[in-house]
């Protein structure tokens, strides 16, 4: 009898502890697959539809490991801005750039709500950029700038800078970096005294005065500092070493004569062996001068470019023509998602590309170029080229030309000014042929997937150039309709090159 009870408890344990080793297993692999879902769905945020699942993000995918670039555009003529800012994985950095982001964005457009009709709101204009760089021990440094023009007076540009230790997520500032003793400060003040004055393009029309102030022994007057590969710099706002009209200034001393200073995880090696990441880009050509506004003559302002004709042949059986354009990217996600669409209707496009974007996503260009598509420039960090001195404008469009053709082999066909605008001088430049467009599609306005077929049925006509963004998922998300509706009304798709 008891044996038989025995037996009996005995099985039912043994169901029992099956029962549970079975469920914590699957618990277990439960909790595993969520987990890596989660991961990607932080990344691919907003991703409906079959063939944006197929797309995947990773940290691969940015030549900057961990580190993506988010760019905001508004073509918007009475609030012109381009907003391009960097975001990682560490929610602390995440969101100390995203207040800074915020704030500048924030008050930017309260004035341009302020103002009104009669205030030429056209001239105003806000630009928000920044440029990456890499100490050797993997941290990051990110100086971005800030220029803004109300009713065409220029605001003295502002620089802020972030730091990330990309593998701890934890942010750095100017404290962490040096030695907490007390002469430190003094004696980065000292270093950065001597290279002032050492420094030709530094000394030329520094007040002594101001200088001795701004550089004072206090943490606060460094906090704006970048850790590169070969040097440390320090940012000092226009206005602050010399005249407002000098610009910024930066401050560059070789990270070796610095060792003394900084905490032991930041010295160097001082010979020259530990350079195994010297290739992270660490050119800044933009912390030099602000220059002030040259002669403006804008052209095309509002990028409706005159009608490229409808390209009648005589004789010939009328084919219709349609040249698609997608400006402001390339991106990792959308820009793969819509060369997939792209791809199944056979179709070639256009894709104005910033340099600022292929500095980040180098497959993503490659990869637009491998599918057979042109590649056009479209500056490095879409400012509007019609208020800038020539030499400054030129330098935007030269150095997209130069990443563009390190990254896929050849240089862009042509050009197309952020916001249409250009000067008649800069024109006359020998850049690629403008291209500006004749459908707006106003998808960085919408956003809203199904709005982009409306706005190309109301317009889009024989010889039309359409407009539209790569870094919108919801224009990626849109697309297919577009290609299906154009395809359906007999369109072919040509290049902008290949629209006369
Ligand atoms: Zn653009």
């Amino acid at each position: 009898m008891k044996k038989r009870v025995g037996g009996g408890r005995f099985k039912l344990i043994d169901v029992l502890l099956t029962t549970i080793i079975i469920f914590l297993a699957m618990t277990a692999l439960l909790i595993i697959f969520a987990d890596t879902k989660n991961g990607q769905n932080v990344k691919s945020a907003k991703s409906p539809g079959a063939i944006s699942d197929k797309v995947k993000v990773d940290k691969a995918d940015s030549n900057f490991e961990g580190i993506r670039i988010i760019t905001e555009t508004s073509n918007d003529p009475l609030a012109k801005f381009a907003i391009q800012y960097p975001q990682s994985d560490s929610p602390e950095f995440n969101e100390q750039v995203k207040s800074f982001i915020t704030e500048a964005k924030n008050s930017y457009l309260k004035a341009m709500g302020e103002l009104t009709k009669t205030d030429n709101k056209k001239r105003s204009e806000l630009n928000i950029s920044f440029d990456t760089h890499m100490d050797r021990k993997g941290n990051y440094s990110f100086v971005l700038k800030n220029n803004e023009t109300l009713r065409g007076t220029k605001k003295p540009a502002e620089i802020e800078t972030f730091h990330l230790n990309p593998k701890t997520g934890t942010v750095m500032e100017i404290e962490t970096v040096f030695k907490n003793e007390s002469p430190v400060v003094r004696e980065v003040t000292n270093r950065v005294r001597k290279t002032l004055s050492s420094t030709e393009k530094l000394q030329e029309g520094l007040i002594a005065d101001k200088a001795q102030i701004r550089t004072e022994p206090e943490w606060r007057n460094y906090k704006n500092f970048a850790l590169t590969d070969k040097e440390i710099i320090f940012y000092f706002e226009s206005g602050s070493l010399k005249d407002e009209s000098a610009g910024t200034q930066a401050a560059k001393i070789p990270i070796e004569d610095m060792n003394d200073l900084l905490k032991p995880e930041f010295q160097v090696a001082t010979a020259s062996a530990d350079k195994t990441d010297g290739t992270m880009g660490s050119k800044s050509p933009s912390d030099g001068k602000e220059q002030p506004e040259a002669g403006e003559t804008a052209g095309g302002e509002d990028g409706t470019e005159p009608g490229n004709g409808a390209g009648e042949q005589p004789g010939q059986p009328q084919v219709k023509r349609v040249a698609l354009t997608f400006d402001d990217g390339p991106d990792p996600k959308s820009t793969a998602q819509i060369l997939e669409i792209l791809k199944k209707y056979d179709a070639k496009a256009t894709f104005f590309m910033l340099g600022s974007r292929v500095e980040y996503y180098p497959d993503m260009a490659k990869a637009v170029k491998a599918a057979g598509h042109e590649i056009g420039n479209h500056s490095w960090n879409h400012p509007d080229l019609s208020k800038m001195p020539l030499p400054k404008a030129l330098e935007e469009i030269n150095r997209t030309r130069d990443i563009i053709l390190k990254v896929t082999g050849e240089k862009p066909t042509v050009f197309r000014p952020p916001y249409g605008a250009y000067t008649e001088q800069l024109s006359k430049q020998t850049i690629p042929p403008i291209k500006l467009w004749t459908v707006d599609t106003l998808d960085w306005k919408y956003r809203d997937a199904g709005k982009l077929l409306e706005e190309v049925k109301k317009s889009t006509h024989d010889g039309s150039t359409i407009l539209m963004h790569d870094i919108h998922q919801s224009t990626a998300d849109g697309l297919d309709s577009v290609m299906a509706y154009l395809k359906g009304e007999g369109y072919t798709f040509v290049t902008v090159s290949e629209m006369k």
